[in-house]
């Protein structure tokens, strides 16, 4: 899966991020989907510093990363079997399971008081190295400002948080660079609460469907489960579906973000070709960094391609969705 050689960071700087999630500091680590900004778990002072330096919504609650299945029960309980099949399956990996929390362990302020806590084994050697030395729980958001494109390198996280964060460690660029699928587990069944970089056919392959809530509700309404915000992981320029774009858009302005080379490349003034063969790992483990590129260059707009609705083209649609311009 890997396109790029993980790097290390030094020992030393291992020593003092573990220090720092240790006396309630924040650290920013790479993951195998995008950076996080990570806080010990059961320290709500220290998670509340996360909240500020994002300046995420409070309502918004954190995924808590642990260094293995046996030590998500200690934060979850009651865990219905579908979750023990797919923690077997996918973890460590990019599956997150929304499971009924325990009150004892994680505080209100990780799951914005909600009876239910997000829990995943993250597949990064630093990752894992960070939660297992620190001995916590972590509890991490991407790395970057509330609704901003997600980090998938060291640098991402340095020029949108900077001095902010007590420590950014590097270890390349991410391997997935999307989101972890989000998958709620309860009484009434499975939901899919966020598509990312496991497709949802491989979990149903384990698990038998699953559902999908609908997220575009009525404008002004709140959002059908917490984090389905309408609008997120926006460039600052503003971005359409090639079959929304308006066409008094001067293209020799505009960028254009495509899976394999577009027939209409020439009439752009840039142009970011996600994945030459038409790979749609390829393509995810380059989309942010693409957008963040193409968001540089003070273009009139981006005009993105929409992706076949299946593996991670779910994934990466829903990213863009949440980035595009809404249609009136
Ligand atoms: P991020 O940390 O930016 O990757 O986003 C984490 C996502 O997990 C957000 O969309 C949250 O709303 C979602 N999430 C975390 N905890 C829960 C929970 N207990 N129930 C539902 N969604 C959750
Ligand atoms: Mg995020």
């Amino acid at each position: 899966m890997s396109a790029h050689p993980s790097a290390r960071p030094l020992e030393s700087e291992l020593a003092e991020a573990v220090q720092l999630v240790r006396a309630g500091g924040v650290v920013a680590f790479p993951t195998e989907t995008v950076y996080g900004l990570g806080a010990d778990a059961t320290n709500p002072r220290a998670v509340a510093r996360i909240f500020e330096i994002k300046a995420r919504p409070r309502f918004d609650p954190l995924i808590v990363h642990v260094e293995s299945a046996a030590a998500a029960q200690a934060i979850a309980s009651d865990c219905p079997v579908e979750a023990s099949r797919l923690a077997e399956r996918f973890w460590p990996g990019p599956l997150t399971l929304v499971l009924p929390r325990r009150a004892e362990t994680i505080p209100d302020i990780v799951t914005a008081g909600l009876t239910t806590v997000a829990v995943r084994v993250p597949d990064h050697p630093v990752a894992i190295e960070l939660i297992r030395r620190a001995g916590v729980p972590i509890a991490a958001p991407s790395a970057n400002r509330f609704g901003s494109v997600s980090p998938t390198t060291a640098a991402h996280v340095r020029e949108s948080l900077g001095a902010a964060v007590d420590l950014v460690l590097d270890g390349g660029p991410c391997r997935a660079g999307i989101e972890s699928t989000i998958i709620a587990l309860g009484p009434e069944g499975s939901t899919l609460l966020r598509p990312g970089a496991i497709g949802i056919e491989e979990i149903e392959s384990i698990i038998g469907e699953v559902g999908r809530p609908q997220r575009r509700l009525a404008p002004g309404a709140p959002a059908a489960a917490p984090g389905m915000l309408e609008r997120h992981y926006a460039t600052a320029t503003p971005l359409y579906f090639s079959g929304d774009a308006p066409r008094w858009l001067d293209r020799g302005r505009c960028g254009r973000l495509s899976l394999t080379a577009p027939a209409d490349a020439k009439e752009y003034r840039a142009i970011e070709i996600l994945s030459a063969s038409g790979d749609l790992r390829e393509a995810a483990a380059g989309l942010f960094a693409s957008m963040r590129r193409l968001d540089a260059l003070g273009l009139d707009a981006i005009i993105a391609d929409r992706f076949p609705d299946r593996g991670l083209g779910l994934a990466i649609n829903d990213r863009l969705d949440r980035a595009a311009v809404p249609k009136c």
